[in-house]
Order: structure tokens, then sequence, then C-alpha cells
């Protein structure tokens, strides 16, 4: 056998990767990580951890209003500072970019701080002309933001740039329906920039249950969020002052300091040196891969957003880690994908788990549960707020195959159901357990 540098080189140092070293190298592989960005990766850099630093920031007007309610009063306007906000979160990216980089080093993890491309099925190719020789490689480079495809498309900006904008933009013009527009549209209205969401469908969130998508829409209607619904972008020109004219196809026009496309993200395969190997990609690039994240070449294996299976950075940690157990540990392991929960950080947020009542009804006979209530705490500030609650129950065996919330901490509310839809329990065991009162989650125990 031809004696390898490392056992495992890992081609990106996003969440994934980074979990997948950290075990490999605990398991007593020689492991080097490749990373031509910072450490931490989309999640940590630019997308889940900053995001919901900003999500709190843009809470705290309503918070600030519904004070009164309960007492407070205020001789002076709260007033807001963009930079100091960027400024904290860049703080904070930094703090945790630096805690995965010691975790490497302390896992004896050799870290290279540049460009690595596959060059071969067991060799990379480093940016500074080193090659090394690897048994296993495993690519976890992640995913891109799409591009738009009219004319002037190259004045939007990303979500990637919209955590670092120099300043608030008055107006902003948002283009996609989904997690990432959601998001980030909240973001700005509720720190005051005035949102037109441009969507191409005639409801936003495809794919998630019908309540929800409305109830998220009344959301964003509440916070004053435009929204253009069956429309998309024409061209876009260069405005005065740095503006920007958003011309859509419909006919009309709107003028705006930003304009933001959040339309889907794609696997970062571009450019990596696949086209060496013969290992397999989707129409879109993705690295197809086995349940053990093995690609067609039993050497090169691909985890995360680049298989583009589920791109959510839990996902990615998990097949990190089950690869490095498969191959390292003598541990064959792959990832369960059933019962994801998973949350949208619109204001109020959205929390869901298992099937939706249109999947589950393709299944079989369904009961659902809902309701839809004033949370306590609008009844002293008085805001117009709803807590949405839904079970999607198999009407045959009692089991609840989904749990849908929309409200304030619906993120945190679905994580604890989880366990109970993951652990298969019916809606008797749910009416078992004894109501926490008072919350909201009560009503998850107490749905008639
Ligand atoms: P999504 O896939 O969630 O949504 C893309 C949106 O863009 C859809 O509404 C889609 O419309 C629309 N769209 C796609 N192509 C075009 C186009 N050419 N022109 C106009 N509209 C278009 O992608 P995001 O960018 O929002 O997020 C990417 C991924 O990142 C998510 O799928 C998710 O996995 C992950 N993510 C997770 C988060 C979380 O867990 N909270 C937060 C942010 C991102 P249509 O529905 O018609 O296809």
């Amino acid at each position: 056998m031809i004696e390898r540098d490392v056992d495992l080189f890992v081609i990106g140092a996003g969440s994934g990767g980074v979990r997948a070293a950290r075990i490999a190298a605990g398991h007593g592989a020689r492991v080097a990580i490749a990373e031509e960005y910072r450490i931490g990766g989309t999640c940590v850099i630019r997308g889940c951890v900053p995001k919901k630093l900003l999500v709190y920031a843009s809470r705290f007007p309503d918070a600030f209003e519904d004070s009164r309610g309960f007492g407070w009063s205020f001789s002076e306007q709260p007033s807001f500072s963009w930079p100091d906000l960027v400024a904290a979160k860049d703080r904070e990216i930094a703090r945790l970019s630096d805690i995965y980089e010691q975790n490497l080093k302390k896992a004896g993890v050799a870290i290279h701080r540049q460009r690595a491309t596959v060059a071969g099925e067991n060799l990379v190719r480093l940016a500074d002309g080193a090659m090394i020789g690897a048994e296993t490689i495993l690519i976890a480079t992640g995913g891109a933001p799409h591009v738009g495809d009219f004319a002037g498309a190259e004045l939007a900006i990303s979500s990637n740039e919209a955590f670092n904008l120099p300043r608030l933009p008055e107006k902003i013009v948002i283009v996609g329906g989904g997690y990432i527009a959601i998001e980030f549209a909240g973001i700005f209205a509720g720190l005051g920039s005035a949102v037109t969401l441009v969507h191409r469908g005639d409801k936003l969130l495809r794919g998630f249950d019908e309540d929800l998508r409305d109830e998220v829409r009344i959301g964003l209607e509440k916070l004053g969020v435009t929204l253009v619904l069956n429309e998309e972008v024409a061209s876009v020109e260069a405005g005065e002052g740095g503006g920007k004219l958003v011309r859509l196809k419909g006919g009309g026009a709107v003028a705006a300091d930003e304009l933001m496309l959040a339309i889907g993200r794609a696997p970062k395969t571009d450019g990596l040196g696949l086209d060496q190997t013969i290992v397999m990609r989707d129409h879109e690039g993705a690295i197809l891969v086995d349940p053990t994240s093995r690609s067609n070449v039993p050497s090169i294996y691909a985890i995360g957003d680049v298989t583009n299976r589920m791109n959510l950075t839990p996902v990615a940690i998990r097949e990190g880690h089950a690869f490095a157990d498969t191959v390292f540990g003598g541990r064959p392991t792959s990832v369960d994908l059933t019962n994801v929960p998973t949350a949208v950080f619109s204001t109020p947020e959205l929390g869901t788990v298992g099937l939706t009542e249109a999947q589950a009804r393709e299944k079989g006979e369904v009961d659902i549960y809902k309701a839809r209530f004033r949370p306590m705490k609008a009844t002293l500030s008085g805001r117009d707020d709803k807590v949405l609650m839904k079970l999607v129950v198999d009407a045959g065996n009692d089991r609840v195959l989904g749990v849908h919330i929309v409200g304030e901490d619906a993120a945190e509310m679905v994580q604890i159901a989880a366990i109970a839809v993951k652990m298969g329990a019916t809606k008797a065991d749910f009416d078992a357990t004894m109501a926490l009162h008072p919350s909201a989650a009560e009503e998850l125990v107490t749905l008639r």
C-alpha cells in the first residue's frame, strides 16, 4: 500500500467538516483540513449565528412598545446603531471561529488556511502548489447563494453581504419566499427599513404546512412588509445616490437602497477539481452519496450542503460525525433524516417537525388539532399577536405525525416536541402529559 500523508483530508472547515475532522482525529486518524475563508463556515460566519443575533436585535422595538403595557415608560426614544450591531455581531463570530480553530488544534488536526482542490482519488492540491496524499478525502464545501439571471443582477446583494452593509437600508427589496428571504424581511422591517418582498409564487414557504404559510404571511404584513406575490424581477438599474430601481416583470417598479436575492443556494463544487475524478454529481452540482456519505469513488466522501440532502447545520454535523465513526471508528453509522425539526426565524417565528397536513393526508386518514390563540403577554401589551399550534395525528394509530407552531419561542417548543414525535408519541401521550401553566406550550397537551 502507498504511504499517504494523511488518513483524512477535509476540504471545508464549516460545521460539518470541523466535526468530521475532530471525531476522525479522536479515532486516531491523521487528519488535515483546508479552509479558504474563515473557520466556521456558513452557519457561524454568515448564516445561522449572525442571523439569529440580528433577529434578536430586530425584536427590541416591539419589546420597547410592549413594555408600556406593563408600566414602563421612557423619557427618551430608544435609538439604534446598525454599525454597533454589526461590530458586536462580528466580535461574536470571531470568538466562535476562534473556538472552532482551537478545537481543531486540540484534536491534533493540521489546518491549511488556503483553498484546496481534488487532484485525484487520493490526492489534494493546495493553492500554494503543495500536493497531499490522503487515504480518504471528505468534501464539505457547503453551498453558495444563487445569483439572478436578469439584467443588472450584479447590483443585487445576497445574504452574505446583507450581514455587513455599511448602513441600514431605508428601503430594501428582498426576492424569494424561502427561509432566508423571510428571515431577512423580518430583520430589516423590525430594524426600521421599508421592506418589499417579491416572490414568484402566490404563497410563501413552499413545502411547509399551509396553516404555517398563512400565519407567517400575516406576521410579515403586521410587521409592515409589503408583499408582492406572483411577481419576478425583470431588471435592475442603478438609481440616484447608489440606489436601485427594481423593475418587475408585471410592469411595476420599486426604488430601493438595496436589492437582496434569497432565491436558494447551490452546492459549491465548481472548480473543486472533481472533473479530475469520476465523482458523480446531480444537475445542480451536488455530490451524489450513499447513506454513509460515500460518493461513487470509494475514497471520496461528502457531507452537508454540498450534497444537497437536507441543508441544515445540525444535519451536516450529524453527517460529519457519522462519516468519522463509520470510516475511522469502526462503527458504521448513517443519519436518520426523518422528523428533523426546523425553524424559520421570522417574527413571529415558526417551528415545525414531522409531516405537514397535506403530506400526512397522502398517506392515510388524519385527525387535525389546531388552536389559534392570543398569548398571555399580549393581554397587557395590547399587541394583536396570535400563536398557532397544530398537531397532525394518524387517525389509525393515534401517532402524532407533525407538530407545527407559529409564535414567540416556536423554535424552542418544537425542539422539545420533536423528541416526542421521534419517539412515536401518540395524541393520548400528549394528553396524558400534565400542562405547565401558564405557558403557551401547554396548549400542545390540551388540544381538543
Ligand atoms: P429556499 O430554497 O428556502 O427558498 C428559495 C426561494 O426562492 C423560494 O421561495 C423559491 O420559490 C424562490 N426562487 C428560487 N429560484 C428563483 C428564481 N429564479 N427567481 C425567483 N425566485 C426564486 O432558499 P433560501 O435561499 O431561502 O435558503 C437556502 C437554504 O438554506 C434553505 O433551503 C435552508 O435549507 C437553509 N436555511 C435554513 C435556515 C434555518 O434553518 N432557519 C435559515 C436560512 C437558510 P419557489 O418556492 O417558487 O421555488
